[in-house]
């Protein structure tokens, strides 16, 4: 048994929505909360089992359904210590539980990717939890191919996901090259995501994909997408106009402080999903990385190409969450529910993880006022 003490805690009220307690205390037995109880309930337990969150807030772990990398490692490399060295460095940022992102490479190096995050979901490496992957491409737009290899796209079929089915939770793809709406309906029916992103499509398009076959989420609003025109508005249009999951890079980089307000403020502060996006050089600090053979250099947050391009995200989540509440002024539990509640549902996970309650997994993040990681808790153990 662990008792957490003296933190703002944020849980959910009797509505669902979060928002923070003070004077409580968590007590979690082996992998799983067991209470939720006042403050002087927790007093009597020994020393040993207390854990002060020292006025720190107290959330559920974060979630990060877009990362291709970091800690100097990639999804794509064929190497059994990717996965649990990203699993570290994301569990260092506060994430939990994450969807390593696959990249529109050849088809057979995406099944390795895929062979290596199936064995870890069978045999978590310590850190954050590897809760599928995030195929994003290849069925993508050659137009909006981004940072993707066009050689590499393809169109979409079902047969070739099917026997991945228990490892792929969302894919990425371009509407407006499915060949038959049907295959949204075989990944919905195999419990998988489709999401809109690296898409050329216009407003009509991605209504239709929302509206009539049910697609829900959208990847990194703003980046890879036909943008807003008041005659023509486009995928963002689209996006900003439905009830569909937007992801966005709130990295300050990616999408600019104004624009992720616009899109707090077209959302009502719902239907919001914070990711990093992050590449192998996030969390490895300043200097020279790579990317595809591409050398990249990073200072801060901004990771660039040597003529100035940007080359991609070094994001971390915890500080996705800091940019995010600051640019909006949002209140602070609904920023949290951007990052656990949110994605948790996507993910069809919400019994389980992704709000501190009764019976759900003791995935819990405590941090400071500027979001600054404390203590990272994965099924009831804290991580050093
Ligand atoms: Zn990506």
């Amino acid at each position: 048994m662990i008792a957490i003490i003296n933190g703002r805690f944020i849980l959910p009220d009797a509505k669902g929505d979060f928002a923070i307690v003070t004077d409580k205390a968590i007590l979690c037995e082996g992998e799983r909360i067991a209470a939720i109880v006042d403050a002087q309930e927790a007093a009597a337990l020994p020393a040993e089992s207390i854990i002060d969150a020292g006025g720190g807030y107290v959330a559920p772990g974060f979630l990060n359904v877009h990362v291709h990398g970091c800690d100097g490692m990639d999804t794509m490399d064929d190497d059994a210590q990717a996965l649990p060295r990203m699993a570290r460095l994301q569990a260092k940022t506060g994430v939990t539980g994450f969807l390593p992102t696959t990249m529109t490479c050849a088809w057979t190096e995406v099944e390795t990717a895929f062979a290596h995050i199936r064995q870890c979901m069978q045999k978590q490496p310590e850190g954050a939890r590897v809760l599928g992957a995030h195929m994003e491409g290849p069925f993508i737009s050659p137009a909006k191919k981004g940072a993707q290899a066009e050689e590499n796209i393809r169109q979409a079929d079902f047969s070739l996901v099917e026997p991945w089915q228990d490892v792929v939770r969302i894919i990425t793809l371009a509407p407006e090259e499915l060949p038959d709406p049907a295959f949204v309906a075989s990944c919905e029916q195999a419990g998988i995501t489709v999401s809109i992103g690296h898409t050329a499509a216009d407003y009509d398009t991605v209504m239709d994909a929302i509206e009539k076959h049910g697609v829900h989420h959208i990847t990194h609003l703003y980046n890879a997408m036909t943008p807003f025109h008041h005659r023509n508005p486009g995928v963002v249009g689209a996006a900003l106009d439905s009830a569909s999951n937007c992801e966005i890079i709130a990295d300050n980089v990616h999408a600019h402080p104004a624009a992720q307000r616009l899109l707090y403020r077209a959302k009502g502060g719902r239907h919001i999903i914070l990711i990093t996006d992050s590449l192998r050089a996030c969390g490895i600090g300043d200097g020279p990385s790579e990317l595809g053979g591409q050398a990249v250099f990073v200072k801060g947050e901004l990771a660039t190409l040597a003529d100035g391009t940007i080359a991609g995200s070094v994001a971390t989540m915890n500080r996705c969450v800091a940019h995010f509440w600051e640019n909006t002024g949002a209140p602070l539990p609904l920023v949290i529910e951007m990052v656990t509640k949110t994605p948790a549902q996507e993910l069809g996970l919400y019994e389980e993880l992704g709000s501190l309650a009764v019976g759900k997994r003791a995935d819990i993040v405590i941090f400071d006022d500027a979001v600054g990681i404390q203590r990272t808790i994965i099924g009831g153990k804290s991580l050093d």
